[in-house]
């Protein structure tokens, strides 16, 4: 495709030349706000030049949290009155890779093919360009390989960052250059990771009670991490928040949950579906893994890794699927 090599001073100018109609938002590094001392957190923020951007690590966490913010006020209310909060005209300008533009695929699937359109996402998601990071090599514990989510040609342009200069290659017109060296380019993309998964076609019956799911009851502490970091969980629970100034006003949230914490399955009445984190964990990997796929024909998980990244009992969904493997050829599946 045509492309463009820029020199940093040329790509500030382009990017302020977008930013006239996009709010840029992309992986940035927030020092000493991990989750540990003296560690670092890379969150999707909104950015406004090429610094501010990290290229070269992948983020604790995915563009999800600009898609389906993690707490996201749906309407305010009084007795009698209600409204929703005003959305933004500009369109947004997504920096991501390959796995998070087929995450998102996954989140149109649950928020607008799957019976009732939700109308808040579709605000935001019609909004939404994708500018690809590329990957020149794979990062720990990726596996975006074995779930074919290594390459995609779903992006309206794509960053390559040189030593000296910026290479972008422009699929969508709204994105040519507007100075540097013409160039043809395609972007690059992994053909490998070290971390890699065999994913049973079918299922014995029998997996829902085999043994192999005891060991996470021992090991999982219920923290949701690994749902948090995922781009592709779309679960949440809804809060109404009454403020203290009038009791009678307040607004109702909706804000991310997860099935693998405690209380998620909770009932009227007592009753919880799910009471063991061994229950938890099979849930999870089989919704990944086998459930959506038997609904829109493809799996769930993209690959990008970042449950096995973030798990504080190194607990590894990976590990957890090739289990599921050998138990399934056992079983003669
Ligand atoms: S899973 Fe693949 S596409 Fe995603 S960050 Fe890792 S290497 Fe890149
Ligand atoms: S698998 Fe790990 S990250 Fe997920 S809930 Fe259990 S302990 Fe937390």
């Amino acid at each position: 495709m045509v492309g463009y090599r820029m020199t940093k001073t040329q790509f500030g100018q382009y990017l302020e030349h977008l930013k006239a109609r996009y709010v840029l938002f992309a992986p940035v590094v927030l020092q000493g706000k991990g989750s540990f001392t003296d560690t670092d957190s890379l969150r999707y923020q909104e950015v406004s030049t090429l610094q501010e951007i990290e290229f070269k690590q992948k983020s604790h966490f995915s563009a999800r949290e600009v898609l389906l913010p993690i707490t996201q006020t749906l309407f305010y209310f009084t007795e009698d009155h209600w409204l929703e909060p005003k959305v933004e005209d500009k369109k947004i300008l997504l920096f991501v890779r390959s796995c998070d533009i087929h995450a998102v695929k996954r989140l149109d699937e649950i928020y607008l093919r799957n019976g009732r359109e939700d109308r808040y996402y579709k605000a935001m998601r019609e909004k939404i360009h994708f500018c690809l990071m590329e990957c020149s090599a794979s990062f720990p514990n990726c596996f975006c390989v074995s779930m074919n989510t290594n390459h995609t040609t779903d992006y309206d342009w794509f960053i390559r960052p040189e030593d000296e200069t910026v290479v972008i290659g422009a699929k969508h017109e709204d994105f040519a250059g507007y100075s540097g060296e013409t160039v043809i380019v395609e972007p690059q993309f992994v053909t490998s990771n070290e971390t890699q998964l065999a994913v049973p076609e079918q299922l014995p019956a029998s997996i829902v009670t085999a043994g192999m799911w005891q060991e996470y009851s021992s090991r999982c502490i219920g923290c949701g991490r690994c749902s948090f970091v995922c781009p592709t969980c779309t679960c949440f629970s809804m809060q109404d928040i009454f403020y203290q100034d009038n009791a009678n006003a307040g607004e109702r949230r909706r804000v991310w949950a997860s099935c693998m914490v405690d209380g998620f399955t909770d009932m009227a009445g007592g009753h919880a579906f799910r009471k063991s984190q061994a229950d938890r964990m099979r849930f999870r990997v089989m919704h990944k893994f086998y459930d959506y796929k038997k609904r829109f024909g493809y799996h769930m998980c993209v690959g990008c890794g970042r449950c096995d990244d973030i798990c504080p009992e190194y607990i590894s969904t990976a590990n957890c699927v090739n289990k599921i493997n050998t138990y399934s050829k056992e079983a003669g599946q």
